[in-house]
């Protein structure tokens, strides 16, 4: 399938809902808030607000969803990516556990969300694998599993024939499973969330890049090509897409890209033999495999990347892995790639940030976002609505700056070919 550079051509876009038919921004408006970015983050807090009866307008540079929450796995996986001893030691005894407990609820709290408001997105809440397949790997998963049981995460251990079954082949000998992580169609989960908003009062726009903003009064004001609005509040939701707009934002965070494959619809047969029971599967490789099935019995592959429109080594890279985990199915058998970039935060938790009085960003969920942008989408919204920093469920931090920077230019596929090369010395030597 050829690859479209302006667009972001990918599986979600053929078989999402509708797009929302939206307007540009267009002359001066007044609003309570004003949200910048229109993927998970600034959808859900946009619907929050919204509900509450606060005026609500929505700006994103291109439309709801094009950034990553419209091009990811799908993927509502419930657990940090370290131990609830170590993230409460990082953020103390009050933001500690407060955190742990967030990502513990926040898929649950996603489910609860599109069944609140009815979102059509072929929600999915079969459970969420996380395989080992080398010693090293194992004894991580089933160190992070048993932290992370103790913390109120419904999980369990699933290992040999069972896991196999489960998976569909022999590439993993452990998992954890977590019975509330699940999938959504991504995009159409993005654009649902843009009509719940919509239809509660939130004004959309597309096509409406922020290029300015500036304080006029008591209000801030943002401008765009063609319009400006003038707000109490603003919240920059733009993650990995931020851009100048609000000092210090871009450099907070790394942007790192991540990249998916979608194969031809499985035959009858396969869809029986891989993840029979519609669980979604992940590793814990240094160059992560992830992948799902989804509603047209296409398998979805996706992998850490170089070129956010997956060009040639990031195709082979998910050949490779998708041979790899489901010896099955090979090249031959995709068809469709793409790619877009996520957030990651040098303390690899999602961050919250207030920087003057109106002004709020949420962002690095270092992977973890279809849930946890969600949850962050609420937390900016209570912000909004009067709860006081040290109620909310993640804390407000200044700005880190990623010091290294080290997923830039030329030193990132650098990067990525160390750690595939590391994930392969592994495999030889710690089977
Ligand atoms: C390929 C891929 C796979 C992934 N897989 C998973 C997964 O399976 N599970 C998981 O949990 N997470 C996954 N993630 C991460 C997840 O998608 C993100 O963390 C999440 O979508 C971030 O949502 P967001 O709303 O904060 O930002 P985004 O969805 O990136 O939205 C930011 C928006 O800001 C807009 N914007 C930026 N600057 C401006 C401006 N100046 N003016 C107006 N608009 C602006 C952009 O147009 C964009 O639409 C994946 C990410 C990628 C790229």
């Amino acid at each position: 399938m050829s690859i479209n550079q302006t667009e972001t051509p990918s599986l979600w876009r053929e078989t999402a809902i509708a797009a929302p038919i939206l307007e540009k921004l267009n002359g001066e408006i007044t609003a309570d808030v004003t949200i910048i970015g229109a993927g998970f983050t600034g959808l859900r807090a946009a619907l929050e607000l919204a509900q509450q009866g606060t005026s609500v307008a929505v700006l994103d540079s291109h439309e709801p969803g094009w950034g990553a929450s419209g091009r990811n796995g799908g993927q509502v996986n419930p657990m940090a990516h370290e131990l609830p001893e170590n993230i409460i030691k990082h953020m103390g005894d009050t933001f500690g556990p407060r955190m742990v407990q967030s990502y513990a609820n926040s898929a649950n709290e996603l489910f609860e969300l599109i069944k609140k408001h009815d979102l059509q997105c072929h929600a999915t809440q079969n459970g969420w694998l996380r395989g080992g397949h080398t010693r090293h790997s194992i004894k991580h998963i089933e160190e992070m599993a048993k932290a992370w049981a103790a913390n109120g995460l419904d999980l369990t251990i699933v290992e040999g024939t069972e896991l196999h079954k489960l998976v569909g082949s022999k590439a993993y000998n452990l998992a954890s499973k977590v019975s509330s992580g699940g999938s959504v169609q991504p995009l159409s989960y993005a654009r649902e969330l843009c009509r719940a908003a919509q239809e509660k009062g939130a004004k959309i726009f597309s096509h409406s890049k922020v290029n300015s903003l500036e304080r006029k009064g008591n209000n801030w004001q943002v401008q765009t090509d063609f319009g400006k609005i003038n707000s109490e509040w603003v919240l920059f939701c733009t993650n990995a897409y931020s851009d100048t707009t609000l000092k210090g934002l871009k450099q907070s965070i790394s942007p790192v890209v991540s990249v998916q494959a979608a194969t031809r619809p499985l035959t009858d047969e396969e869809y029986e033999q891989i993840l029979p029971q519609n669980n979604t599967l992940s590793d814990n490789r240094r160059v992560v495999f992830y992948t799902r099935k989804e509603e047209n019995k296409r398998l979805v592959f996706g992998s850490i990347g170089v070129s956010q429109f997956c060009n040639g080594s990031d195709q082979q890279r998910l050949q490779r892995g998708l041979h790899k985990v489901f010896p099955q199915l090979s090249a031959k058998d995709i068809e469709f790639y793409w790619g877009g970039k996520l957030a990651v935060t040098p303390d690899a938790l999602p961050h919250l940030h207030e920087p003057a009085k109106g002004i709020l960003t949420g962002l690095g969920y270092n992977g973890r976002g279809v849930a946890m942008a969600t949850l962050m989408g609420r937390v900016l919204a209570a912000r909004v609505s009067g709860t006081a920093p040290n109620d909310l469920d993640i804390p407000t931090t200044s700005y880190g700056s990623f010091k290294l920077r080290p997923f830039h230019g030329i030193g990132f596929p650098a990067m990525v070919k160390y750690y595939e090369a590391r994930d392969s010395l592994d495999e030889r030597f710690s089977k």
